[in-house]
């Protein structure tokens, strides 16, 4: 049994029947394991509504990071440019990794509370024609701001560049038709929507881009094209997989079939969300984001006043049985509170109920 739920943007609250599934030690080189991967695989291009004669799914051991950085060092060459944009501190780790692989790259860098705009992108595009890929993340966790997919896939297919989306946290939360959209290599992992718990992440890849990188990666066990091959043999992970993880993914995509698929989950993230902005606002806690850039996923809210202890309001919430998380900005003062992971309305009901009461609490 768990002592408090997270309301944390991944690894995040998941079903007991999910965790019982790493109940059973697994072997790599079974068959019946192996099975596993691959059906893993197929239901990741369905959610992604990608064809499998045009898409491919790779699982990446690691944690989210890694499986964006193989998509970063294994399909921009040395002769390619990346243009960047960023608005968060996960962007910026993009930037971060295109310095360490040594990349050519540019970065269309916005404010944490603004989306990029499509004439600016439009420019930058036109202005540096050595630019051959975008990346970009769909939802910044860092703040909550959601990122305009189609706007963006828009451009990139107008200028026929290759993109790169990381949609860490919001893939399996909300729609994202990535083969309708064009998207090249889209980025999540294990923790995330989909619920299950930390220990890979995955790129539905678009096969004819994929298939013209081999030899392109700088790190042997990031490679992603190498990944790809081995593992479409017959579904045997390159290097040791993380078996019970594995097990319990698979377990998770199955539940988030038995919820409605995909847009019953989004339907119950986006509830989750819009009454925690509501209720929280009513007692003067506001959002950073405003409400027509804010993702169902997660939401960074002001601190309410001088004087506001974070540690005090951290630990009264969490011994009555929720975790919640610090903020990621420089220049203000905040929190975050995620509503994905096995979170239901009446979990939001009794946070905001304790916010209430911790308020009241302290203006005594
Ligand atoms: C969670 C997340 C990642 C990956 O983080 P890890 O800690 O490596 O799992 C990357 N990008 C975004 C937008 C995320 O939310």
């Amino acid at each position: 049994m768990n002592k408090y739920k997270l309301l944390t943007p991944g690894p995040l609250t998941t079903t007991s029947s999910v965790k019982e599934e790493m109940l059973l030690d697994r072997c790599t080189w079974d068959d019946e394991y192996k099975s596993i991967t691959q059906k893993i695989r197929s239901q990741l291009l369905a959610l992604a509504g990608a064809d499998a004669a045009q898409y491919t799914a790779v699982l990446m051991q690691g944690s989210g990071t890694f499986a964006v950085e193989s998509v970063m060092t294994s399909t921009i060459s040395k002769e390619d440019k990346v243009l960047i944009v960023t608005n968060g501190a996960y962007g910026e780790r993009l930037v971060k990794m295109a310095e360490y692989i040594g990349l050519h790259y540019t970065e269309y860098k916005l404010n944490y509370n603004e989306q990029p705009s499509e004439n600016e992108l439009r420019s930058r595009l036109q202005k540096d024609l050595r630019i051959t890929h975008i990346a970009m993340v769909h939802c910044e966790t860092t703040t909550g701001i959601l990122n305009p997919l189609e706007m963006v896939s828009r451009l990139s297919k107008e200028y026929g560049k290759t993109l790169i989306i990381d949609a860490m946290s919001s893939f399996g939360g909300m729609e994202i038709d990535v083969q309708g959209l064009g998207i090249d290599y889209l980025i999540s992992s294990a923790n995330k929507c989909i619920q299950g718990v930390p220990g890979f992440g995955f790129v539905i890849a678009k096969m004819e881009k994929l298939a013209l990188c081999e030899g392109i990666a700088r790190s042997l066990s990031l490679d992603l094209y190498d990944q790809w091959k081995g593992m479409d043999k017959d579904g045997k992970w390159r290097y040791t997989s993380p078996t019970h993880v594995v097990a319990a993914f698979s377990k998770a995509l199955d539940e988030l079939d038995a919820e409605g698929g995909v847009s019953a989950r989004f339907r119950r993230y986006r509830n989750n969300n819009r009454l925690l902005r509501e209720k929280l606002a009513r007692i003067g806690i506001h959002a950073y984001i405003t409400e027509d850039k804010q993702s169902p996923i997660i939401t960074t809210f002001l601190f309410p006043g001088e004087g506001f202890s974070f540690g005090q309001f951290y630990a009264y919430i969490k011994e009555r049985g929720y975790v919640i998380y610090p903020g990621k900005l420089t220049d203000v003062d905040t929190f975050r509170i995620g509503n994905i992971g096995e979170i239901y309305e009446q979990d939001i009901e009794e946070l905001c109920r304790i916010i209430e009461e911790y308020r009241g609490v302290i203006a005594q």
